[in-house]
């Protein structure tokens, strides 16, 4: 059954009682919250939103097949999902926590050299075999342009 089926029944469910239509009821989770996903992905990142973690992982499997789909990649969109999902939710840097640069040892100042290990990015690199990496890559970065916009209309709306 399709998306979207799904979400026509589990509208037109009465009872939310039997297995079944707990699965429905995800379908339209998800599907109420796609129409805003930077947000949710903004919210989960951010202000630590675990309740919407799994809505977002169907959702976000879903355009990644759909991405496959039209970039005739077969067989990986699934994997590409996931870990483009988990590597973005936690990319810092652990050995300098994002920052950019070693903190000095013992005190609360930064050193001025850039992080060895990050080259000053602050990012994580990305760990996955080598035949998805450039797609990973490539939806983390559309990760990324999700969740600036939201921000940038949270910002909008809160009138800064
Ligand atoms: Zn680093």
């Amino acid at each position: 059954m399709s998306i979207v089926q799904r979400y026509v029944k589990a509208t037109n469910s009465s009872s939310l009682a039997d297995d079944e239509l707990h699965h429905d009821t995800e379908a339209l989770a998800a599907m109420a919250l796609a129409s805003n996903i930077g947000s949710l992905l903004f919210r989960i990142k951010y202000a630590g939103d675990q309740m919407s973690l799994k809505p977002l992982l169907i959702i976000w499997r879903i355009k990644i097949a759909d991405r496959a789909k039209h970039r005739g990649w077969s067989g990986i969109s699934e994997e590409v999902a996931d870990i483009s999902l988990w590597h973005w939710m936690e990319d810092f840097c652990p050995e300098c926590n994002g920052l950019g640069h070693p903190k000095m040892p013992k005190a609360p100042t930064l050193e001025a050299m850039t992080c060895p290990a990050c080259n000053g990015t602050g990012k994580k690199k990305l760990k996955c075999h080598a035949e998805i990496y450039d797609h990973v890559m490539d939806v983390v970065a559309w990760l990324d342009r999700l969740t600036a916009e939201a921000a940038s209309n949270f910002r909008y709306k809160l009138g800064d």
